[in-house]
């Protein structure tokens, strides 16, 4: 999915790397470390967010990438890599999306131990287009629902439209992953997060990144 799509670029200096989204003089392909989550991350992404260079799916595929899918979401196509995932018994699965208080109890998910994978759908992309993703996918209205309550507020800084304090894509994965009892794998992803932010806002200025260290 990675080479799929021309990531564009943010400065005029450089082209961007097509797998982490960043200007290739601050590509970090080769230093991120390689995790393998316990739970399943399977994100829904549309055409427009993967060749954003902000988006943060696709770093998250970078440092996970055996527990990461990224799916192509299409109006008038169902995706079923999606689906297999959805009808498989050997997956737990839940959709992260906040839910009002008349939702019916029974939507309401808890992370439970099971003997299945837990696998976790998250809608890419700004809360608005996320909405119109959910609005839009009758296979998706089903699924039990988990929301976050995060602490921290977003560190994410790169995309105007966002509501404040609005967690992005690897934010709330990173969330999710704390709920699943992974802190580990969630501290490494957040120090690679962190890497990401500051090599672009380096790239912005077409400027390589020195201090490199996650
Ligand atoms: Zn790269």
């Amino acid at each position: 999915m990675e080479s799929e799509f021309k990531v564009k670029q943010i400065t005029k200096l450089y082209e961007s790397c097509n797998k982490c989204g960043l200007p290739i003089i601050n590509c970090i392909c080769d230093i991120v470390p390689k995790i393998k989550t316990k739970a399943k991350i399977l994100i829904l992404s549309t055409e427009r967010e993967f060749r954003r260079p902000s988006n943060t799916a696709r770093l998250l595929k970078l440092v996970n990438p055996e527990s990461t899918e990224l799916i192509l979401w299409e109006r008038v196509r169902t995706p079923e890599k999606l689906i297999e995932y959805i009808n498989s018994d050997d997956y737990e699965i839940h959709i992260l999306f906040p839910m009002d208080d008349d939702e019916p109890v029974e939507r309401k998910s808890k992370c439970k131990d099971s003997e299945k994978i837990p696998a976790f759908i998250i809608l890419d992309g700004t809360w608005k287009e996320a909405e119109k993703i959910l609005r839009k996918s009758d296979y998706l209205k089903k699924l039990p629902r988990i929301s976050l309550n995060p602490i921290n507020k977003s560190e994410y800084t790169l995309r105007k439209g966002a509501s404040e304090g609005e967690l992005c894509t690897i934010e709330a994965v990173i969330e999710v992953l704390k709920l699943n009892s992974e802190f580990e794998n969630a501290q490494l992803i957040k120090g690679t997060f962190d890497l990401f932010m500051r090599s672009f806002k380096a790239g912005v200025s077409g400027v390589e990144l020195k201090d490199i260290n996650i």
